[in-house]
């Protein structure tokens, strides 16, 4: 856990959020500005900067089934989703710690949501 960074606080219950999955490996929770009616933050409960941070197989598994859970219980697996991760400066990245977006429940556009 990095001491000064957001998401590691939330993904370890140090700062509490609106949680939709947990397991061992992995915290996922809603984003604070939600840009589609499901807007969750899927990241590990470690602390890696970006996809491409040396991040164990196992810890990539953990994050992609928690995006499975997370689309059936959001009521998205059968509409359709979205699963980005900004990675580094181009893309926008805000919060230095790796973590996926998945968006659905509207027709989503061309942009991120
Ligand atoms: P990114 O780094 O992927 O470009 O953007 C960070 C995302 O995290 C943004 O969508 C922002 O709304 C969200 N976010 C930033 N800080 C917090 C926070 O403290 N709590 C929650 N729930 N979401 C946050
Ligand atoms: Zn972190």
């Amino acid at each position: 856990m990095k001491d000064d960074c957001i998401f590691c606080k939330i993904a370890n219950h140090v700062i509490e959020s609106d949680y939709v999955y947990e397991d061992d490996l992995v915290a996922a929770f809603r984003d604070m500005n939600p840009l589609a009616p499901t807007h969750v933050l899927v990241m590990p409960k470690e602390h890696y900067e970006t996809i491409v941070d040396g991040v164990p197989a196992q810890t990539l598994a953990a994050m992609v089934h928690a995006v499975e859970e997370v689309a059936k219980s959001e009521g998205v697996a059968e509409t359709g989703f979205r699963v980005t991760t900004n990675t580094g400066a181009d893309a926008g990245q805000v919060v230095q710690h790796l973590h996926l977006h998945v968006l659905g429940g509207k027709r989503l556009t061309d942009d991120l949501a």
